[in-house]
């Protein structure tokens, strides 16, 4: 009888960071900073954001509350990120980013979604982090459809590395097995152009 084994991870290289695709939940994650696919408001929310702050415990939302009084009353804006401590967390901080709502593709969610990398990848190398593990921004309750999201992500990310070394790991934590077999396809499509 042949018995198929699905192999739950996928791993390659940029430079020497290495890029690891997962499923998994992101709150388990030891990596230095987790990223938070959070809104404007910084004040918790559902889906990962509520993982994050139920598993995290208090202080993450306190200082996120001071990171508004502090710089942003308006909220954060969209593509943006800021960084917290991770509270009870096993990862040492959180990033905290907003990516876009998706309105259908013509009001800049590419470019935001790929700003929110960016700034996240930016943020954890300026506090001079190792390692990074992203969920898949947006496209929960964002909508945003995860064949695109997905490519947007994993280009930005490698695109990012090409310039910088000081990363070791940046790991895709994804929820659910359609959601990872997208993100798996899409980098293999990656490699081979
Ligand atoms: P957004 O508002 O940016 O769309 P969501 O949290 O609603 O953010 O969803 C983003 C993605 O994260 C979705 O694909 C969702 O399935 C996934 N997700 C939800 N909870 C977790 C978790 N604990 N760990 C990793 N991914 C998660």
């Amino acid at each position: 009888m042949y018995i198929h084994r699905r192999v739950d991870i996928m791993e390659f290289y940029v430079g020497k960071t290495r890029i690891l695709i997962i499923r998994g939940d992101i709150t388990e994650q030891n990596t230095d900073a987790i990223v938070n696919a959070a809104n404007n408001s910084l004040m918790g929310g559902g889906g990962v954001d509520g993982a994050i702050h139920r598993k995290g415990g208090p202080t993450i939302l306190e200082e996120c509350r001071k990171i508004r009084e502090n710089k942003w009353q308006n909220g954060l804006p969209t593509g943006n990120a800021v960084i917290t401590k991770g509270g009870n967390l096993e990862a040492r901080y959180v990033i905290h980013t907003v990516g876009p709502v998706w309105g259908g593709g013509d009001l800049g969610e590419p470019e935001l979604l790929a700003s929110a990398y960016r700034n996240s990848l930016s943020l954890a190398v300026s506090q001079g982090l190792r390692t990074i593990a992203f969920p898949s921004i947006s496209t929960g309750a964002y909508s945003y459809p995860i064949e695109k999201a997905s490519r947007v992500a994993l280009k930005t990310v490698v695109e990012f590395l090409k310039g910088e070394d000081q990363l070791d790991e940046v790991v895709f934590v994804l929820f659910s097995s359609p959601a990872l077999d997208r993100y798996r396809d899409i980098a293999r499509e990656l490699m081979t152009t």
